[in-house]
């Protein structure tokens, strides 16, 4: 099998320039809950096996406050609504002096009780709520309490299948803000983005490795924007046990995935497209398949495989990514799947240029809004996807368009395929729109945490 051997040093992102601060209306998209499809940019660095995570909870070993935070009049209604991020434009004043990490106690101006959270005094975001009670200290046996609920809802949902792989915390979804743990196997991929959470991962593996006992847990590093915002430099790393030594083969609806934990992409698999990928599949018999964006494969494997599309061609602009799709097109068995490494948007010119038609086209590009700000650009550049696809398409073709930018809104990404369906004189089917799959679970008091959509469509 021809996979590509994974470096044995893991990567940590460089460090680029200083982002700009966010405003208050865009914050919530740079610290979005999903470090997501940042194309990697790296440096490659000796394995460590050690280093400053701050292994004590700082001041507050007992979970208790050791401050309070007085919100401004008026500005106490998202957390009594369980928000969990407390801006520092919220803030009135601190009484007391929290180191960063610190258990602090959230209250309105007049003294009532908010919520309990954790304190970073460099982050836009003051404090991180974990907790609206009073009663419940943040202590090692309240987030072992959490992990073991993360846990047991993947239990629940049927997903701690040896071989297979699965979120096992999804940050806000999971009461556990700024936490990403993705289980590939035998082994764990943790990803912070919360500095006060840095500060716990000592007794965050204890609870982990009594709870699931893996061979190896990675730590990975957030994306860079996010990382900066928190003050957070944390290296990639191995925390516990060894990491394999190879690529780890996970099962995901019967296809099997080499999966690359130290030098992939985000954790290593897009683990929330497992139930569009098969979606897509169920679509695509017969059909000549065109998956853009397609890292290691997911889509093409499925469509080719589970689908039996006639043929694949599967493009993604990295070459170590087309590499990881090649393998997993040969672990599979899939003869009928080819793979190039091209940009996207002279890629999809050229097929047009060449007359080139297909009965599916997947796309599933990177993140194109990082904030708010950048929404009417990434419209725009979804736009000119969608409609470059639509164009490739034969009457009664299917597109599977997806986008995981969280500040574009669902309306805003329909209504950007009717623009599509408009500029192209085509009519647009709605057949289904989805979301990441189930061990992504999204709070309903932060609804930053849902950033993926993927429209299934037909194309007249
Ligand atoms: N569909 C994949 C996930 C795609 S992630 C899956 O199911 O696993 C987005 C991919 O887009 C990344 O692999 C990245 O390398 C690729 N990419 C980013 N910019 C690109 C461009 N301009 N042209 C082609 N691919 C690009």
């Amino acid at each position: 099998m021809d996979f590509p051997r994974p470096h044995r040093t893991l990567r940590v992102r460089t460090q680029g320039a200083v982002p700009r601060l966010p405003s208050k209306a865009d914050v919530n998209d740079e610290v979005e809950t999903d470090a997501r499809r940042s194309i990697p940019a790296g440096e490659s660095i000796a394995r460590d096996d050690g280093g400053p995570d701050g292994r004590g909870e700082g001041r507050t070993a007992d979970g208790l406050p050791a401050a309070t935070v007085v919100l401004k009049p008026k500005r106490a209604r998202p957390f009594f609504g369980r928000h969990p991020w407390v801006l520092d434009s919220a803030v009135l004043r601190v009484d007391g002096d929290p180191e960063s990490g610190a258990v602090v106690d959230l209250t309105t101006h007049d003294g009532l009780f908010v919520g309990r959270g954790l304190w970073n005094g460099s982050s836009r975001i003051r404090v991180r709520l974990y907790a609206f009670d009073a009663a419940t200290p943040l202590d090692t046996a309240e987030w072992r309490r959490r992990l073991e609920r993360a846990v047991a809802l993947r239990r629940t949902l049927g997903m701690l299948d040896p071989s297979g792989a699965c979120r096992l915390v999804n940050s806000e979804g999971d009461d556990l803000s700024g936490l990403i743990v993705d289980r590939y196997g035998a082994y764990l991929a943790v990803q912070v983005t919360a500095l006060a959470l840095a500060g716990r991962l000592e007794l965050i593996c204890d609870a982990l490795e009594a709870l699931v006992a893996p061979r190896g847990i990675l730590l990975r590093g957030a994306e860079r924007g996010l990382a900066k915002l928190e003050g957070l430099h944390l290296p990639d790393r191995v925390l516990r046990g060894a990491p394999p030594d190879g690529p780890v083969f996970v099962t995901e609806h019967g296809l099997r995935f080499g999966v690359d934990l130290t030098e992939g992409q985000k954790t290593g698999h897009y683990l929330d497209q497992r139930d569009n990928r098969q979606a897509a599949a169920r679509l695509a018999r017969g059909r000549r398949v065109l998956d853009m964006f397609s890292y290691s494969g997911g889509f093409a494997v499925a469509c080719a495989v589970a689908g039996t599309a006639r043929s694949v061609l599967a493009v993604d602009g990295s070459p170590r990514a087309a590499a990881l799709a090649r393998a997993n097109a040969e672990l599979n068995g899939a003869a009928s799947i080819t793979v190039e490494a091209a940009d996207a948007f002279e890629k999809l010119d050229a097929l047009a240029a060449a007359g080139e038609r297909f009965g599916m086209v997947v796309l599933d590009p990177p993140k194109f809004a990082r904030s708010r700000a950048s929404v009417d650009d990434a419209l725009r550049a979804y736009h000119r996807v969608n409609r470059l696809a639509v164009d490739l398409l034969e009457t009664g073709g299917i597109l599977v368009t997806c986008s995981c930018s969280g500040s574009v809104s669902r309306d805003d990404f329909l209504q950007m395929l009717a623009g599509v369906a408009q500029r192209g004189r085509r009519t647009i089917q709605i057949l289904e729109v989805r979301g990441a799959a189930a061990d992504h679970p999204v709070s309903v008091s932060c609804l930053e945490g849902e950033y993926l959509t993927c429209v299934i469509a037909r194309v007249i």
